[in-house]
């Protein structure tokens, strides 16, 4: 994130006539209008985000950051754009977390946890603190879940963390150094390919599209694209929608 602008407002009080509160990024001060998210609120400051940031929907783990309450010892941690401002808070952005990232091919794999475990040697030093779900912004049972996986139900797991963003705070708190979102990114790809009940009409699906069955129609919608987005955008408007 570069910090692009400063924006110098004597009393916003005064100006805007909203409430304020005082944050703290990166040891500096800021006066920024209550109710506004993190990230917002940054952005009020005058940051402009170039890392750090994605959907600004809570879905993508980009903007994960570290903030402390006043008169609280807990080091808490959320997502920008989903944490709302507190006056007094203290706030500390990660650009991302540095992981390494263990090499395989998901066809060469089974759905095995000694594989997965092989992988990601690290979970058997878990020692269940549980602070990993503390910090996790999606509310997932993270320790269930590695828990599970040391059990060896893959798919139970798979389903645990189905919602897992990658946003890494969970292995920052982490005392095993598990890496998280890599594992559970393994562990949904295994459940995916080897577990999961085959979708037929999907299969069916790419078939045809394969043996070409929807080609003329695509280069119809092409063409349009090419010579009227506005009769296309209509089409899109109008298309049915499976109920
Ligand atoms: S499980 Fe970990 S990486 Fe996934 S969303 Fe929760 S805290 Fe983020
Ligand atoms: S933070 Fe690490 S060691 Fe603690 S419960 Fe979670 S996975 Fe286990």
């Amino acid at each position: 994130m570069s910090k692009s602008r400063q924006v110098i407002v004597e009393s916003p009080e005064a100006v805007v006539g909203k409430k304020f509160v005082t944050i703290y990024y990166m040891g500096k001060k800021y006066r920024v209008p209550a109710g506004l998210t993190v990230m917002k609120a940054l952005e009020y400051a005058g940051y402009r985000f170039i890392r750090g940031v994605g959907c600004r929907g809570g879905f993508c783990g980009a903007c994960s950051m570290a903030y402390r309450l006043p008169g609280d010892y807990k080091l808490r941690t959320g997502l920008a754009c989903q944490t709302v401002v507190v006056d007094g808070m203290i706030i500390a952005q990660f650009p991302y977390t540095p992981m390494h990232k263990p090499r395989y091919r998901i066809d060469d794999m089974k759905p095995d946890a000694g594989l997965v475990i092989k992988l990601f040697p690290e979970v058997t030093r878990c020692i269940e603190c549980n602070a990993c779900t503390k910090a996790c912004p999606q509310g997932l049972e993270v320790m269930d879940a590695i828990q599970t996986i040391l059990r060896g139900d893959l798919a139970r797991a798979a389903d645990m963390v189905f919602d897992c963003i990658a946003c890494g705070l969970c292995s920052l708190r982490c005392p095993a150094e598990i890496r998280h979102p890599h594992l559970f990114q393994l562990v949904r790809r295994l459940y995916g390919k080897y577990m999961a009940p085959k979708a037929k009409h999907v299969e069916e699906r790419v078939r045809e599209i394969l043996e070409g069955k929807y080609d003329e129609e695509l280069d119809k919608l092409v063409e349009l694209a090419k010579t009227n987005v506005e009769a296309l955008k209509k089409m899109y408007m109008e298309r049915e929608i499976e109920k």
